[in-house]
């Protein structure tokens, strides 16, 4: 094996430099894997360009720890097998009795295993929340190879997948998570705001619970016709003015039954709160920049409604493995734009403009 590596290290915001690097090993309990690819997620973007979230704002210290690479929707071969692997803790939900050149995906969040949510089984919610390519203990796949930690949760995935599918396990689980949280029902009328990536594998999802009514909202005409193609019975540009006429049309002057906001736009959550009817279900998804201001009142006086929020992926790597090997779960072209590492400032900035791109991921075939 190969003792330098290249990848892509994180300083700081806009401080992200190519470098040459030691090659992770295996101690106890650890595997290394050759990535294959990487994705790059909207939080990768937002630490990319300085959210407060991830680099604090005088009073909350930052989340990232430098130096950190980047990067954690990743697959990639096991190379490597420390000792002690067969007695690895997997809190119960991941695959055991790897072997080298397996092909695994692994989950964004390391849980500690200790805390009082990760022993509920809530590991998605684990306090320290250590997640991939923001801590430098927790490297991720903005790498030529990564070291998975003793904690990780790790799946072993068909060698026949294609990459383009692969890449997007990490993504769709959390989807999938987001449409558990919204128990759609079939008299539902549901609205997805936001189709990039995420709202897209929201889309496939929720076309399988058979809703009244599934409809898109995006200002991006491009998102909408595939968002047609991925199973919405309607989608509407918000831009152009007639949401509340459409959706009080479809709801016999209600409003809709579950909203799922997935845009990270402030705008989206008080378009949210104006359209979704009395005692309806809001689910929140997205990461913000900064924080949103919205007539707090409609959640209780108002409307009464049930606030779901929704984080990482709880429980639904397995499905969504399946989901998209089998073809079941839709995802042609969502992986949009290819990259060699070298080329990380234009991937950036081809994820961030989201102009004719959905997925921008980087890969090392
Ligand atoms: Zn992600
Ligand atoms: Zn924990």
């Amino acid at each position: 094996m190969q003792t330098k590596m290249q990848a892509l290290v994180t300083y700081g915001a806009h401080d992200y430099r190519l470098e040459k690097v030691d090659v992770p090993r295996a101690g106890k309990g650890e595997m290394i894997i050759k990535v294959e690819g990487c994705g790059i997620c909207a939080g990768d973007l937002k630490a990319y360009e300085g959210g407060t979230v991830f680099w604090g704002d005088g009073k909350k210290p930052p989340y990232v720890e430098v130096p950190a690479i980047g990067g954690h929707e990743f697959v990639g071969h096991i190379v490597e097998i420390g000792p002690g692997i067969e007695e690895k803790e997997t809190y119960g939900i991941a695959d055991k009795d790897f072997k080298i050149g397996d092909r695994v995906a692994v989950e964004q969040i390391a849980p500690c295993g200790e805390c009082r949510f990760c022993k509920e089984g809530n590991y998605h919610l684990c306090v320290p929340h250590n997640v991939y390519g923001f801590k430098n203990y927790l490297n991720g796949g903005f790498a030529e190879y990564a070291k998975l930690t003793k904690e990780s949760l790790v799946y072993k995935i068909p060698e026949d997948m294609p990459l383009k599918k692969a890449l997007l396990i990490e993504p769709y689980a959390c989807s999938m998570h987001a449409i558990d949280r919204a128990k759609i029902g079939k008299d539902d009328v549901v609205v997805i705001s936001g189709a990039g990536c995420l709202g897209l594998g929201m889309i496939t999802t929720a076309r399988k619970y058979d809703p009244k009514a599934l409809i898109a909202l995006d200002l991006n005409e491009e998102r909408l016709e595939t968002a047609l193609k991925f199973g919405c019975d309607l989608t509407i540009n918000p831009a152009k003015g007639n949401l509340e006429t459409i959706i009080n049309e479809l709801s016999g002057g209600y409003g809709c039954d579950v909203y799922i906001e997935a845009t990270g736009h402030p705008s989206s959550v008080k378009q949210g709160l104006e359209i979704i009817r009395k005692g309806g279900r809001f689910i929140e998804f997205s990461v913000f920049l900064d924080p949103v201001t919205c007539d707090w009142s409609v959640i209780g006086d108002g409307k009464e409604l049930d606030m779901y929020g929704v984080s990482l992926s709880k429980g639904c790597f397995p499905k969504a493995i399946e989901g998209l090997y089998s073809g079941e779960l839709m995802s042609d072209n969502v992986v949009s734009h290819i990259f060699k590492l070298e080329d990380f400032k234009e991937a950036f900035k081809q994820s961030g403009s989201g102009k004719g791109s959905i997925k921008v991921a980087f890969t090392f075939e």
